[in-house]
């Protein structure tokens, strides 16, 4: 199958680039291939002088429906090249070790560094952007999201206080987080957008023309002065406790796994994508 030879494409279209997962058939499901093929695409994104801007985006009807958890290309057991080394490898580890590796290295750690990344960014979501999908979006310096984009994470269902990258109080507010969190439901883009959380919401047909059209303006101004202003707003979301807010809260979420490892059937609460989204089903009365 095609989308799985290339999970991820790179294009520039002048000064900016987009980066597309592109996992359509499962509405882009973040397996590990994915999250190395998106850090091997924004590495390029960052050293090519050309681009000013980058924009991350999902092929097909959905921007991500979250980590990978039951498709035929799920690959938490395999070795990838640990770039980052900002743990050792998870493969040959088990229990807390194993999973205190993984997700240091591909989930809360990928995120820090691609937030970090010293160009700006606009994550371009439509439909789905669940659970591990937030993450993606939430890295992105900006979001513009169709009108048919929802939002939600659904993993306290697991007994899990939220994703890895836990930026919930942070981009939508401590109030709005606790009812996010608590009720699991999929929230539409005009209610993102009144929180906060994203910055525009625009007609379907128009998402690609709006975001690349605001990529191309923002790609106007000095690239270091940029570099510099996006550091400057991220050193004062840090000041605002997010960095170390998400450490601790890294601890329950370890806690939190290791419980349900401890009691149940698996780390995840005994829950995959079937039953997660049998469970969202159930409470929005949607499909
Ligand atoms: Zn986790």
């Amino acid at each position: 199958m095609s989308s799985e030879t290339e999970v991820v494409t790179y294009e520039v279209r002048g000064p900016v680039a987009v980066i597309t997962m592109n996992r359509p058939d499962f509405r882009n499901a973040q397996n590990s291939k994915m999250t190395y093929a998106l850090d091997a695409a924004f590495v390029r994104a960052v050293e090519d002088a050309e681009v000013k801007v980058i924009v991350l985006a999902g092929n097909g009807k959905h921007f991500s429906a979250g980590h990978d958890i039951g498709t035929p290309g799920r690959d938490h057991d395999v070795r990838y090249e640990n770039k980052a080394a900002l743990w050792w490898d998870h493969v040959d580890r088990a229990g807390g070790d194993q999973r205190f590796a993984r997700e240091t290295e591909v989930y809360l750690g990928m995120c820090r560094r691609w937030r970090e990344i010293p160009k700006p960014t606009i994550a371009m979501v439509q439909g789905a952007c669940i659970a591990g999908g937030l993450m993606l979006a939430w890295v992105c310096d900006l979001i513009v999201c169709s009108d048919d984009a929802f939002f939600s994470d659904p993993v306290v269902r697991m007994g899990i206080p939220g994703v890895e990258y836990f930026a919930h109080p942070w981009v939508m507010g401590p109030r709005a987080a606790k009812e996010f969190l608590f009720t699991g439901d999929r929230f539409g883009a005009s209610q993102a957008k009144e929180w906060g959380m994203v910055n525009r919401v625009v007609p379907r047909d128009d998402l690609e023309g709006e975001t690349i059209a605001l990529a191309e303006k923002i790609a106007t101004m000095p690239q270091f002065g940029l570099a510099l202003t996006k550091k400057a707003v991220n050193q004062a979301e840090d000041l605002m406790g997010m960095r170390a807010g998400m450490d601790s809260v890294f601890g329950l979420h370890h806690f939190a796994h290791a419980h349900n490892a401890e009691v149940g059937a698996d780390s995840l609460g005994g829950m995959n994508a079937k039953t997660m989204k049998g469970a969202a089903t159930e409470q929005n009365g949607s499909k």
